[in-house]
């Protein structure tokens, strides 16, 4: 029997593929990897993709690495982490982010600081906790009721916003508003924390303005209100920092991190404490127990891993690579807004969103199925790419071994790709 037709006809009617629903993975057959190296990923009939999306913000090192810390505390000494908690992936390093959270302030005897602030359009994973500070409802619907407690404030996408500020400094102003209205509302006494990611990256590379985060920071540090950075995506050197808060300079209270800590070689998950957060558990004579913990806590494999990984992320400044490719990277990008669909091209570092639209002037969203999407994501898969349109958006994110010659073979295909999907 032929392996590869059983793997093809298998597919999907013994397993659920995850954010899908299972009729459609069945109708639609999805291309199936065989192996990967560096940049490039094989299928299973040998043919050879460029991989532009690091198998989803993961593998930053790039397939294939065959190299093998507790150096996590060192690398994030300018933010003040004092401890880690081990977990299996970034899903549990969110929901042990807010259990961390609301113990300490039972800790410190401010039992009420039990609710959650988060930013609109965030993801921040599938737990019941994450689901319920996720900014998108699709991922909320489903699984309701969730946790009580939870709020959502704006978050500035320029692009698309309740006010229609295309001025990104003056949306920031109006987001920072709309967040102490809210703190006003809930009652700074009733807050436990604020979660967000530092780049918005499910909910389609929204890059705040440089003034965001210092002005969250300054109104949460007036309320006393701890901040949670969701680095699942931007921790180890993604927008061109070793942790994204850092490129805002700012120091989170709590870090979740996941992905780029091992490159996803083996399932890892770690929640950062600052010094703050760590003495809640330190004062004496409070009995301080730490209800939480996975069997796979810290497992000694996916840690391995990591600090092979972490080795490479050093000796290769994969964060100063991510700054450098990455500026090549964006400026690059920003012509595709030649093509009438483009409404937006946007990103920092390795991350980037070309925003799709059936009509520039209203915005529009084109969605899939479309007829442009379909060519779009068909011809850069004949021409040796491998993509990611995500609703209207075209989200790149390639590991960060990338280099300018990669960044130049990924335009030439989108060129390609996007001359096919306007000639349709
Ligand atoms: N937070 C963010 C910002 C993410 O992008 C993701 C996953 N893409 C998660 C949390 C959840 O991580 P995991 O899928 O490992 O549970």
């Amino acid at each position: 029997m032929n392996t590869a037709y059983d793997v093809r006809g298998g597919n999907a009617h013994h397993m659920y593929h995850p954010m899908i629903d299972p009729k459609v993975v069945q109708a639609y057959p999805p291309l199936i990897v065989d192996r990967a190296d560096g940049v490039y990923i094989f299928d299973i009939d040998g043919n050879r993709y460029l991989d532009t999306v690091a198998s989803l913000w993961n593998v930053n090192v790039g397939h294939n690495r065959r190299e093998l810390s507790m150096r996590l505390m060192d690398m994030f000494k300018p933010e003040k982490m004092s401890k880690a908690f081990f977990s299996s992936g970034g899903s549990d390093a969110i929901e042990t982010a807010l259990k961390l959270a609301r113990q300490y302030w039972k800790l410190v005897g401010q039992p009420n600081r039990h609710q959650f602030i988060s930013l609109k359009w965030g993801y921040h994973g599938v737990h019941f906790g994450g689901a319920s500070i996720n900014g998108n409802p699709m991922f909320r619907n489903a699984y309701e009721p969730l946790l009580p407690g939870c709020h959502l404030t704006e978050t500035p996408y320029t692009y698309r916003n309740p006010w229609n500020e295309s001025d990104p400094e003056k949306l920031s102003q109006l987001c920072l508003n709309d967040l102490s209205e809210l703190i006003q509302k809930i009652g700074a006494g009733n807050i436990a924390a604020l979660v967000a990611e530092p780049v918005q990256g499910a909910g389609g590379v929204i890059v705040p303005h440089a003034s965001y985060w210092p002005g969250m920071r300054k109104l949460l540090d007036e309320h006393g209100i701890l901040l949670i950075s969701d680095e699942i995506v931007t921790g180890f050197g993604r927008i061109g920092s070793l942790c994204g808060a850092r490129a805002w300079g700012v120091a989170p209270d709590i870090m979740a991190m996941a992905k780029g800590i091992n490159s996803g070689y083996v399932p890892l998950g770690a929640t950062l404490v600052n010094e703050r957060i760590a003495s809640a558990w330190e004062q004496p004579n409070v009995p301080a127990a730490m209800m939480h913990g996975y069997t796979y806590s810290g497992h000694a494999l996916a840690c391995a891993a990591a600090n092979a990984n972490l080795d490479i992320v050093t000796r290769e400044d994969l964060p100063g690579n991510a700054l450098h490719v990455g500026t090549y990277f964006q400026d690059s990008l920003q012509q595709l807004m030649k093509y009438s669909h483009v409404g937006e091209v946007r990103g920092k570092g390795l991350m980037a969103a070309v925003e799709l639209v059936a009509d520039r002037a209203t915005k529009e969203m084109l969605t899939p199925p479309s007829p442009y999407i379909q060519a779009l994501v068909g011809t850069s898969r004949q021409e040796g790419a491998m993509i990611r349109v995500q609703g209207n958006r075209l989200i790149l994110s390639p590991p960060l071994v990338f280099t300018n010659a990669h960044v130049d073979e990924t335009l030439r295909i989108l060129n390609i790709a996007f001359s096919a999907a306007e000639n349709i």
